[in-house]
Parts: structure tokens; C-alpha cells; sequence
């Protein structure tokens, strides 16, 4: 999809593609993130949380599945385990696939998470017991839908027409709901966006949508309101991000808080500049636990590293254990100039004027290392 290999030398990128609905809402906070968050072969990508790959576990059982009789609660559970296994054994070296394969799955994720994506996977089953509901109704799992007046085209996890209706089904391991009650934005964004594609491509005027999570329901319907929302969205992703031209990432990187999050920053010129700096203290748009610096010693102990950084901007000196050898010594050499990105910290943040303490494996609790940890040389 983009045209250049290297993401130091990215100049010019270029969407070959039509957009998926599920990444709209990366697109509306910046269009550099959406670029490089759709093609994985181009940016550095931070590696996978746990509870992503759960996430994508519990989907593709949920795809894989047949109408059938129903499985158990423990059958799901390890369905769900074995698709878990499954994709870490498919992912690159990377911290949580080191844990997971000297502790097992309880080294990476708490047992109530993996029973509440278990719960939304038992929940969406297409079982015998409600095969009766899809008789005569045509049933889409995980097929795809597009329109090029849109330029859209994805995936619905499960869409089912009734006569003149139809219902447009994403599952989510939450729903991250607001202060008011109310779904993330870009999951409405998201699914109405879904609800279009299936309206266009089948003629069917009535469109119902639902956001469904293991402990958590959102029902609606595709209002105009929504439509011109998606319509509104579909027309600026034209004109900002046209198809198969040329387009200079630096124009279109957007920084914002969201940058704290955005899993594909190490790639971004724009933040590994202001990262290097970090004259301001007060910079909402970089992650305190991103960190620029020369590597001042190396020490190994036992099977992880204890790194001392010194950054500049920060005018400090920086420790970091856990730097599991295995995966990040060839990375490190006493003198290089480092960035280290998505540390974990048990620091109160705000405490100091900088966090100085870092962890990468906590071998004491698994569970709390920094997982998505990434070191760009
Ligand atoms: S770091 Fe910020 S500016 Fe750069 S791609 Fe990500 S969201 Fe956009």
C-alpha cells in the first residue's frame, strides 16, 4: 500500500487502498496514523498488548464457528486459549511471546479477562437453539462489504437481513463508555460506518446496529444523522488522503494527545523530533514513558539487562530493568543514542518532573510488564 521500505526515509506515502471502517476513527485523529497503522510492512509498529490478541482470539473463534450444538463454558475457554496460542505462536519475537513461553498464559493475562472474552464468544455463538432465527434470513460472517462512492470497504463481524431489514453486528472486549454513558465515538463511527456499507451493497433501506461486549450492550439504528456523519468522514478522507498520489507524511501528521497512544509513533518523524527535544514540560502530545537518550551502561542480570540512559532534554539520568537479553542486547551499546518507547512505570505520574524509573519484565508480576515496549537504535 505505501510506497517506500524504510521508515527512516519514508518521503512520500501513497493509499492504494479503499479505507476500512474500523480505522476511521485513527483517520479523524491523524491521518499519518491512519496511513501507517493500515500498512504493517512500512511503520515500526509497537508490538501487541495482551488484551489485543485476545480480542482478535475471541473474533476468530467466533468466526471459525458452525451451527452446531452449543460447546461448554470451558470448551470456549480454551477455544479461546488455543486461538490466543495460536496467534502468539504467528507474532514475531517480542516480549509478551518470551513470557508466554516460559509462563503460560496466566504469565500475560488475568483469568477475568479471558473468561470475559470467553463470555462474549459463548454470548455470539451461533448455537442450535438460535439456528432457528436464521432460517430464512441471510446470514454474513466476517465478509466483506465495499462501496467505491465511499471509498470504504471492511469486514462486519456478522450482519443478518431479516425481510426489509437488517442488523450489523461488532464485537468488542468493551465498550468504552464516557462520563455520560455513551460508547466511544469512534465504535459508533465505526459500526454506522459498517450499517452504510451493508445498506449499499444490499438495497436494504432499514438498518439496525449493535455494539456488543462481554458485560455490555449498545443497540441503535442508522440514522440520516449518522449516515451524513459517515458520508462527512468518507469525503475529507478523499480529499486528505487521495488514492494512489503521492502524499508527504509530515503534512499530515496531526499532533495530539492521541500521540500518546499512537501505536505506530517510533515510524513518525514529526514525534521522534519533538521526543528528542522535549524542551516542554508541559507537552501533552508525547508519552511520559517514551524516552530519548545515550545509553551510559549495560548491565546484565541474570537473564534480563539493567540499562542507565541519560537524557538530555530531561536533564536527568534514566534506569531501566528488565531489558529481557534475549530479545534487545544486540540493540544496546554503552554510547549509542537510543529512543525507548511504552515503558512500564510504578511511578505515580506528576510525582517528579520526570519519571526516572522504568521497567520493561517485571518478573515479579508478569502481568505488569511493559509489554508494547519498543527500542528504535
Ligand atoms: S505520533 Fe501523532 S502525529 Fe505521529 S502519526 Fe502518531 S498520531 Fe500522528
Amino acid at each position: 500500500m505505501i510506497s517506500v521500505q524504510s521508515p527512516e526515509s519514508i518521503r512520500s506515502l501513497i493509499r492504494s487502498r479503499p479505507a476500512s471502517p474500523s480505522k476511521l476513527g485513527l483517520f479523524l485523529e491523524c491521518p499519518l496514523q491512519f496511513l501507517l497503522g493500515t500498512d504493517r510492512a512500512l511503520s515500526a509498529r509497537l508490538p501487541p498488548h495482551p488484551l489485543a490478541l485476545l480480542g482478535s482470539a475471541a473474533h476468530k473463534v467466533i468466526e471459525q464457528a458452525t451451527f452446531g450444538s452449543r460447546p461448554s463454558g470451558i470448551e470456549v475457554v480454551n477455544l479461546v486459549k488455543q486461538q490466543f496460542e495460536s496467534l502468539i505462536n504467528s507474532a514475531p519475537d517480542c516480549l509478551l511471546k518470551w513470557i508466554y513461553e516460559r509462563d503460560g498464559i496466566a504469565g500475560v493475562l488475568p483469568a477475568s479477562q479471558i473468561t470475559s472474552a470467553a463470555r462474549l464468544v459463548y454470548q455470539s455463538l451461533p448455537t442450535e437453539g438460535r439456528s432457528a432465527e436464521y432460517i430464512d434470513h441471510r446470514v454474513w460472517r466476517e465478509e466483506s462489504f465495499s462501496c467505491t462512492e465511499l471509498d470504504l470497504a471492511g469486514w462486519p463481524d456478522f450482519v443478518q437481513q431479516k425481510g426489509d431489514s437488517i442488523h450489523v453486528v461488532d464485537y468488542k472486549l468493551g465498550l468504552g463508555r464516557d462520563n455520560e454513558d455513551k460508547p466511544n465515538p469512534k465504535y459508533i463511527l465505526q459500526i454506522a460506518a459498517y450499517g452504510l456499507l451493508a445498506k449499499k451493497s444490499t438495497g436494504v433501506k432499514n438498518v439496525t446496529l449493535e455494539l456488543r461486549a462481554p458485560a455490555d450492550l449498545w443497540l441503535g439504528n442508522l440514522t440520516d444523522e449518522l449516515e451524513e456523519k459517515v458520508q462527512q468522514v468518507s469525503n475529507q478522507l478523499k480529499k486528505t488522503v487521495p488514492r494512489n498520489k503521492p502524499l508527504d507524511p509530515l503534512q499530515l501528521s496531526t499532533p495530539g494527545e492521541h500521540c500518546k497512544k499512537c501505536s505506530v509513533r517510533s515510524s513518525c518523524s514529526a514525534y521522534l523530533q519533538r521526543l528528542e527535544k522535549w524542551t516542554d514540560k508541559t507537552d501533552e502530545t508525547l508519552s511520559p514513558k517514551d524516552v530519548a537518550g545515550m545509553v551510559l551502561s549495560v548491565n546484565l542480570n541474570g537473564e534480563a539487562l539493567n540499562l542507565v540512559c541519560a537524557s538530555e532534554a530531561r536533564d536527568t539520568k534514566i534506569t531501566i530493568t528488565g531489558v529481557v537479553s534475549a530479545l534487545y542486547a544486540q540493540s544496546l551499546s554503552v554510547g549509542d543514542d537510543i529512543k525507548l518507547f511504552s515503558l512500564g512505570t510504578t511511578e505515580i505520574l506528576g510525582r517528579a518532573e520526570y519519571i526516572s524509573n522504568f521497567h520493561v519484565w517485571n518478573s515479579r508480576n508478569a502481568k505488569s510488564s511493559a509489554f508494547t515496549f519498543h527500542i528504535k537504535p
